[in-house]
């Protein structure tokens, strides 16, 4: 019988996806590839995972041993937002889908992602792995907040019920190369990241959404990879584990458009717009049980894991995720004509008398 690990990474394009296969093909000793372990990296080419018959094909076609359970509907706080019951149902039918496949499979393990926004919004600080479920999520993403949840809920009802090692991380906000960098849906550093490009391409302002005031705990998508495969390979409990850096590392939103200004060399106008939402003030997360189980592990300084993704998105942004351009560039043109009919519209109005006065006489209106 084969012993090879056939190890699954389900949302393999994304963001995590892309940083673990670039772990996997560029690190070397601990956290690069090892012998005897075949990596597959899927898309939602390769099966919509809402559907349980996808998710069969898929699993049938390769039969993995392990998972890595990265698919997801993701976004910053303005998506989650705008689309808190696609956040729940698409994710809740993803997460059953691929966790209960993965059981019917016979899956040896399974590492599942929550994330640090599905925490409870009045807690004390710290936040640790045992908080979870201790309260309602904040209202601007209880959607994702609820679906993700449950995972952790589903990991300990299979290793109740059948035994399984079904498990499960918790990210904190992650950035790097790959990202989303939509204009509107994105998280904040690929939204600043765009956003401060266009403004210094343009010569145009760059706005801050909200008051820069709110405090987060940023990880590397690298780092995250590194932390992710450990998992896979070494963690082996049911409960979660907190993947982020540490307390002391908690930066505010205002920081980060700083970094982001000074690595993409922006010297123009830049405010904040107050007026948008700040979302959850903080979500301080402990990461000692992490540094119990790796006390060495060296984190990639905020600053520079903001240059390599920077200087990714300038290489890239050809083929990065920057959907929004097209949808702004029509929304942009399409207000542009309404604009223009209603200003033509406006002067017939207050100067008609005048523009009719110029009119040849069999074309005049009277
Ligand atoms: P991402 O860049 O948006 O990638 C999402 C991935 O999921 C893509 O590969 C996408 O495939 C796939 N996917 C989405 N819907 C699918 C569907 N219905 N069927 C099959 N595949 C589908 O997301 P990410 O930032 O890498 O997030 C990875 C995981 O980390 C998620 O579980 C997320 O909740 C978690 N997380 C992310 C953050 C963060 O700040 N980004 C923080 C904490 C936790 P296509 O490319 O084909 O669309
Ligand atoms: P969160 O960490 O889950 O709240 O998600 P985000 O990555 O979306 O970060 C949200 C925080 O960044 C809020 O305080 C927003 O007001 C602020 N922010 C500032 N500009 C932007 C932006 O362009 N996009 C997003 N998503 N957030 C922004």
């Amino acid at each position: 019988m084969s012993t090879e690990k056939v190890v699954l990474v389900t949302g393999g394009s994304g963001l995590v996806g892309q940083a673990i296969k670039w772990v996997i093909e560029n690190d070397n000793g601990r956290f690069g590839r090892k012998d005897g372990e075949r990596w597959i990296f899927l898309t939602s080419k390769d099966g919509d995972l809402r559907s349980r018959e996808a998710t069969h094909a898929v699993f049938e076609k390769y039969k993995p041993t392990h998972v890595v359970h990265l698919a997801a509907l993701v976004g910053g706080l303005f998506k989650n937002m705008k689309y808190k019951l696609d956040f729940l149902r698409d994710n809740l039918l993803i997460n059953d889908n691929v966790l209960h496949t993965a059981h019917e499979y016979k899956v040896e393990k399974v590492v599942s992602c929550l994330s640090t926004c599905v925490f409870p919004d009045k807690t004390t600080y710290p936040i640790d792995e045992t908080m979870i479920h201790n309260g309602p999520p904040h209202p601007s993403n209880f959607g994702y907040a609820y679906a993700k949840r449950l995972i952790d809920t589903q990991n300990k009802a299979y290793f109740e019920q059948f035994g399984h090692r079904f498990t499960s991380v918790i990210p904190t906000n992650v950035f790097g190369p790959h990202d989303n960098y939509d204009l509107q849906d994105s998280h904040v550093i690929p939204g600043l990241v765009h956003k401060c490009y266009l403004a210094k391409k343009n010569g145009t302002p760059f706005v801050v959404a909200g008051t820069g005031k709110p405090l987060r705990q940023f990880i590397y998508s690298r780092d995250l990879a590194r932390l992710f495969i450990w998992v896979l390979r070494e963690y082996d409990e049911i409960d979660p584990i907190i993947l982020s850096v540490g307390e002391k590392d908690e930066v505010s939103i205002k920081d980060v458009a700083d970094t982001i200004v000074k690595h993409l060399g922006f010297d123009g106008s830049y405010s904040f717009d107050t007026t948008k939402p700040d979302g959850q003030f903080k979500k301080t997360a402990s990461n000692a049980k992490l540094l119990s189980y790796l006390p060495d592990f060296e984190f990639t300084p905020f600053d520079v894991a903001i240059q390599e993704s920077v200087k990714w998105f300038l290489e890239n942004y050809d083929k990065a995720r920057t959907a929004n351009m097209v949808r702004l560039a029509s929304e942009t043109w399409n207000e542009m004509i309404t604009q223009l009919k209603m200003l033509v519209g406006r002067i017939y109005v207050k100067h008609g008398y005048l523009i009719n006065s110029l009119l040849p006489a069999q074309q005049k209106r009277h």
